[in-house]
């Protein structure tokens, strides 16, 4: 029988999204509190950048029955 070398030590579940770091505990799933800023600011930049409903393009019919 072969056993599989078990990872001893830190137990990361993952790894940092940012920098691909092993994840710190008390940041995850970063690996610090400047990848988890950084990864706020993307997060709040995409929000940012959501785009908005259609308008303009609506074929409702009402205004132009509006006589
Ligand atoms: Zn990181």
């Amino acid at each position: 029988m072969t056993e599989s070398p078990k990872p001893t030590g830190e137990k990361t579940s993952g790894r940092c999204p940012i920098c691909t770091k092993p994840t710190a505990k008390e940041h995850r799933p970063f690996c610090g509190k400047r990848c988890a800023e950084i990864d706020l600011g993307r997060w709040l930049k995409g929000s940012y950048a959501v785009p908005g409903e259609p308008t303009g393009n609506i074929d409702d019919g009402r205004f132009d029955e509006e006589d």
